[in-house]
Order: C-alpha cells, then sequence, then structure tokens
C-alpha cells in the first residue's frame, strides 16, 4: 500500500535509512541456522559441506560421520534426491525513533553432490513495534496461490502492507544475532536478553501490551509466560490468575504450567481453598496433581459403578472374553514399558490421565483393536490403539490427544513388537 498517514510515511523512511544487511552477518546466521549434512551410499559417503567424498566398508547406516576433509560433524541424511534445500529465518534486532524494530531475513542453504555447500538470503520482513505493542509491518510479497504463507517472491520490494498482523507475524527465527538494540521500555517492562523459546517479536509486543505477560517476565514466570503467549487462557479476573498472584507472592516458581493448571481445576473440583498457598504452591507438583487425578478417578469409577453397576460387569467380562488372548502382554525397552489395558477401569484411568476419550467412546468394545498404555518411568504417557486387521498402529496420544515428545519411541517400541501380537492372535485361533 502507499504510506498516507504521518505515520506511515515515518515508517517508510525509517526503512529505507536501515543499514544493509551485511555478508558478515549472513555468513554467521548460515553457521547457526543449517545442520551439516553426509549422504551414504552403497560404498561410499559423501560431504555435503566441502564435497569430498570417501570410501566407507560399513554397510550399516550410520547416523552421524566427520568429514574427513573439512572435519565438519555430518549428520547422514536419507532426504537427498538430485539436491538437498533446507529454508530458515534469521533476525536482527534493533530500534529508531521509539520503534523496537525486528528484521526477518530468510535464508535457503543449498546442498549438491561433489560441492560446496551455498546460501542465498534475503530480507524478507520488517515488524515495527511501537511503544503500546502496536505492529505495522513492512514485507517482500508472498505468492498468493502457494500452499505455504511464506513462500516469499524473492524480487518483490520491501513495502508497507495494510494488515499489521497476519500469519507470517508468527514465524520464528532459529537464530538472533547479538548486539541487539533494544527500546528502554521493553527493558523496563521485564526483558533482560533471554526469550524462553518465543518469538522476539512475539514477546515484544506480549510484554508492551499486556500487563499479564509483563508481570509474568518480571516475576520470572518462565513457563507460565510461554503457555500464556501460546493459548492467552490467562485473565485478569479469572481463577488461575488469582492463584500466580500467590505463587508470586510467595516466589513460587510454577516449572511446568500445564500440569499447574490442571492441578487448579483439581483444587477446585474438591473445592480446596485456592486462595492458599498450601494448596496452589505445592512443594512437589507431580506427586500433588497425581494424588488428586488418582481421587477423581476414583470418584467417577464409583460414580460410574453405581449408576451401572451390571452394564460394566458385562462389558468387562466381553473384553476379557474378546481380548483374553492379549492380557498380560508386556514390551519394555529402558525406560518405557507398554502393556495391553486388561479392565475397563484401567480405560477411565487413561481418559482422566490423559484427558482423551477412550474410555468414553468405549474404545473397550472395539473388535478390531487392541488399546495399549504406555508409560515412561512409570508414569502414564501415551495411549495406543493397534489395529488387529491390519496390524498397524492407529493413533498413540497422550495428554489433550496429543503426541507426546516419547511418541516417536514408543510407536518404534510397539512396531517392534507387533509379531508378539500377531503370535497371540494365532494361539486364539
Ligand atoms: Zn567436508
Amino acid at each position: 500500500m502507499i504510506p498516507k498517514t504521518a505515520l506511515e510515511i515515518k515508517i517508510v523512511e525509517l526503512s529505507k535509512n536501515l543499514p544493509q544487511v551485511t555478508q558478515q552477518q549472513n555468513e554467521l546466521a548460515f553457521a547457526k541456522c543449517f545442520a551439516n549434512y553426509a549422504v551414504q551410499s552403497r560404498k561410499s559417503i559423501f560431504c555435503l559441506e566441502c564435497g569430498y567424498d570417501w570410501k566407507t566398508n560399513d554397510t550399516k547406516k550410520l547416523k552421524k560421520v566427520i568429514c574427513e576433509r573439512c572435519a565438519k560433524s555430518l549428520v547422514v541424511t536419507d532426504k537427498y534426491s538430485n539436491g538437498l534445500k533446507e529454508t530458515d529465518y534469521y533476525q536482527i534486532i534493533t530500534s529508531a525513533d521509539n520503534f523496537q524494530i525486528v528484521r526477518m531475513i530468510c535464508m535457503t542453504k543449498t546442498m549438491r553432490k561433489n560441492c560446496n555447500s551455498s546460501y542465498f538470503a534475503h530480507e524478507v520482513m520488517q515488524l515495527f513495534i511501537d511503544e503500546f505493542g502496536k505492529t505495522r509491518t513492512i514485507s517482500k510479497n508472498v505468492m498468493g496461490m502457494s500452499q505455504y504463507y511464506d513462500q516469499w517472491i524473492v524480487y518483490s520490494e520491501l513495502s508497507l502492507k495494510s494488515k499489521s498482523e497476519n500469519r507470517r507475524f508468527y514465524l520464528s527465527p532459529s537464530y538472533v544475532m547479538p548486539n541487539k538494540k533494544v527500546l528502554p521500555i521493553i527493558k523496563r517492562n521485564g526483558f533482560k536478553g533471554k526469550f524462553y523459546r518465543i518469538a522476539p517479536q512475539i514477546l515484544f509486543k506480549a510484554i508492551l501490551s499486556d500487563s499479564i505477560a509483563e508481570t509474568l517476565l518480571k516475576a520470572n514466570q518462565q513457563d507460565m509466560l510461554y503457555y500464556h503467549i501460546r493459548n492467552t487462557s490467562l485473565k485478569p479476573t479469572g481463577t488461575y490468575w488469582n492463584a500466580i498472584k500467590i505463587c508470586i507472592r510467595n516466589n513460587y516458581q510454577i516449572k511446568d504450567a500445564k500440569l499447574w493448571i490442571d492441578y487448579i481445576d483439581l483444587l477446585e473440583h474438591f473445592m480446596k481453598d485456592i486462595r492458599s498457598p498450601k494448596y496452589v504452591c505445592p512443594l512437589d507438583l507431580k506427586k500433588a496433581h497425581d494424588k488428586l487425578m488418582a481421587k477423581k478417578v476414583k470418584e467417577i469409577w464409583k460414580n460410574t459403578v453405581e449408576e451401572n453397576k451390571k452394564q460394566i460387569d458385562k462389558n468387562q467380562r466381553h473384553y476379557f472374553k474378546a481380548k483374553k488372548q492379549f492380557l498380560g502382554l508386556v514390551f519394555t525397552e529402558k525406560n518405557i514399558s507398554i502393556n495391553v489395558i486388561e479392565t475397563i477401569k484401567e480405560f477411565l484411568e487413561e481418559g482422566c490421565i490423559h484427558n482423551h476419550c477412550v474410555f468414553t467412546n468405549e474404545y473397550y468394545k472395539k473388535q478390531n483393536s487392541l488399546i495399549l498404555s504406555a508409560k515412561v518411568n512409570g508414569v502414564h504417557t501415551e495411549t495406543i490403539q493397534v489395529s488387529l486387521e491390519n496390524l498397524e498402529i492407529l493413533q498413540s496420544r497422550g495428554k489433550g490427544n496429543k503426541a507426546t515428545k516419547y511418541n516417536k519411541e514408543i510407536i518404534k517400541l510397539v512396531n517392534k513388537n507387533l509379531p508378539q501380537i500377531r503370535a497371540r492372535m494365532k494361539t486364539a485361533c
């Protein structure tokens, strides 16, 4: 758009006067943003950094190697086909005339066998954030029809955009240049140089426009800040916020925001006094949470049984008959243990702990499925559904029906043990 107001004209002027991004900055970011790769073929290994290749007698697939020429540590990739490209972002943080400015540089790394790796970098976006957190964007254009929202048109000009924020505002950089120039008001609002996994522009905007974010940052409640910015669930008059203020007053740091929020819900459910530090600042959050969760499972179970004892007994008998050949199956590796769920009560437990529908949707009635419970260090982590028809994993979900950080390991362990399930199927025939 053509700048019209005095403010818009000023922003465009400031943008024009920003120094050029230097080659030195690009090179530093290039080293920080990307991994270095190698390709392993039957008899050779190719370094995609310096173009060198060397013979190997290793027949098994390697994960990492050191290049014999450039001595760089390389990750062996299987994504290579006729070349390999990766794209990432880095930021330069500066300020001018009461604007916090976040400059976003898009960088593409190109790798090819027998060649040195190379990059192409171009500045794609500049965010001008005022002292109230209001943002204006100067950016290049994107391909309108592309399925990716950041498919930049390289040769378009940086220009002022009418919409102050869109999905591109939330792009996260892999690297932020040192020597940041930050407005005094941002420092006054609690910023001490760390971003706590939050993209700089999102953090700046939050602490300038949202007093809750500002308070959390100042009180060093990092995990709660991260949680709040992603969920914006804390309201100034809400239960959680009142309880957080008690934590802050008592110098209690909430290390796991999600678990703590869950715990506060449980306290409310059991009508505990959530104005009391005794309850809202537990010494061992996990233990306090699990104790109440067990109590809640017991309570729901009791109500369910009271309501419908006959039906549950019938379901249990039916489940036992349908799945008896699988009961007792346990797969263990390192700290992960996976077992077939044996009782209807365990279905309820899984459902309550992970807050998903394995109990309410009566998964125990699914004839062609086997439901397993995965625990890491003895803690309920994910529930797995395996198809007994084609013997594959249909889903593996943890809290809130989402994959956890152990998801891949859990799936790998189940896949490895599918033959055991198959063997039990045969014994039933
Ligand atoms: Zn090399």
